[in-house]
């Protein structure tokens, strides 16, 4: 097990002489696991490597804020349905689209299609490591098919995407902000605390409507768990349940990976008069696909040039990875994930001035609120 790996699998694809295969490890996360008795040497494993392989990024040509024309298409997304309406795009002129879903038992998996109903499940965050290990061979087949494919994911994600497949001129690449993921077997864990086995409409971890712009919360089956009442969710904000890569993050920087990059504009107060009662992306343009997809939506959204040094002081995932400090030791994650430990013992519950807030919420509208907070800043 090396540290820096990210768990994209995609040596294990890559390798002919089955000589990799996956194992869990103590703090709940799948690794490449070598036979060396099966290994040839080849290096093909090597090759797909991204830590062993860093892959060149670009410095963003354009950088906006953007939101969706139809903001009715947004409610599944996480911030302003960027993603949305690039899968659309590319749907459309008979391509296909990677994203991330959460399947029937609610695991996070990597899924290929070309329909409107699986965009809608691509759709909203999920936080949570994703499985990519069934893609590679459906992106093989797609390219010998020649279509478009649009793939989006996190940077480690894309850069596996990339040195997979080198010289795929109709494969697009999005990656996501992103700082960090916790393990699906952690994830598991709370579904069973949770009592949770399926869902029975979308699952959500942001919740947009009228009291919020966007909460950090579990919508399921019709019930809302703020993230302060979820150990879960509480871990990942706190940036302690990540995967042990995601602390020394290459791609944590301003140079990006994909050709676009979306994420969350976190400097949104100081556009007041673009949609102040919404969430709103970070749309970046970093290479010449990056421009024709962008061209390919530009109708379909709305965006302002993005002050991209501010957005970078305020989202730290532009500048630095998350801080290995704050991750709980290994035995403890392995106590919680497999063990006796309870999850529900590390949410960090509701104060007193929780509830106060939630009632403001209910009493202020956003736009108030939103001025009001402008002043005292
Ligand atoms: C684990 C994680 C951490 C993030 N951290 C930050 C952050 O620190 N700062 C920031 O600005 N933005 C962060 N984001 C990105 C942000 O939440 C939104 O995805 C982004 O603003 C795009 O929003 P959207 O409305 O255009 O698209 P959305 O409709 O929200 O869809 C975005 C895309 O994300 C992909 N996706 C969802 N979950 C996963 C997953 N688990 N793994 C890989 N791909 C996934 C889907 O395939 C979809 O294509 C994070 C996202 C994830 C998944």
């Amino acid at each position: 097990m090396v540290e820096e790996c990210t768990g994209c699998l995609g040596c294990i694809d890559i390798c002919k002489v089955g000589a990799l295969d996956v194992e869990t490890t103590k703090d709940g996360f799948i690794y490449p696991k070598i036979d060396k008795d099966k290994c040839v040497e080849c290096g093909k494993c090597i090759s797909v490597c991204s830590f062993k392989n860093p892959i060149k990024k670009v410095y963003p040509q354009d950088t906006y804020i953007a939101i969706s024309s139809d903001v009715t298409n947004t409610i599944n997304s996480t911030s302003g349905g960027i993603f949305w309406e690039l899968a659309n795009a590319i749907i459309s002129n008979g391509g296909y689209v990677c994203g991330c879903v959460l399947d029937q038992e609610l695991n996070p998996v990597h899924i290929i299609s070309n329909k409107i109903e699986d965009i809608v499940s691509m759709q909203g965050s999920k936080y949570i490591q994703s499985d990519m290990s069934t893609i590679y061979p459906q992106i093989n087949k797609i390219c010998q098919e020649k279509k478009d494919i649009l793939f989006t994911g996190t940077p480690c994600q894309c850069s596996a995407i990339k040195l997979h497949f080198p010289n795929y001129e109709h494969l697009y690449l999005v990656d996501i902000v992103c700082h960090g993921v916790p393990s699906s077997a952690l994830w598991k864990k709370n579904l069973n605390e949770l009592n949770i086995t399926k869902s029975n409409g979308k699952m959500q971890f942001r919740i947009k409507g009228k009291y919020d712009r966007t909460r950090y919360a579990i919508s399921i089956n019709n019930k809302i768990i703020d993230y302060k009442k979820n150990g879960y969710y509480t871990l990942f904000m706190k940036e302690r349940s990540f995967r042990k890569s995601c602390y020394q993050c290459q791609f944590a920087e301003d140079k990006r990976v994909g050709d676009i990059t979306i994420g969350d504009c976190n400097t949104w107060r100081d556009y007041a008069n673009f949609y102040p009662d919404k969430p709103i992306s970070i749309l970046l343009v970093n290479s010449f696909k990056g421009e024709a997809l962008f061209n390919m939506i530009k109708d379909n959204i709305e965006y302002e040039n993005l002050d991209f040094e501010k957005e970078k002081k305020c989202n730290r995932q532009l500048s630095v990875p998350s801080d290995i400090k704050k991750r709980l030791h290994d035995y403890e994650l392995y106590d919680i994930t497999f063990g006796e430990k309870k999850l529900s013992d590390y949410s960090e519950g509701y104060k007193l001035v929780d509830y106060f807030k939630y009632i403001i919420k209910r009493i202020l509208p956003i736009k108030l609120r939103n001025n009001i907070q402008g002043i005292l800043k």
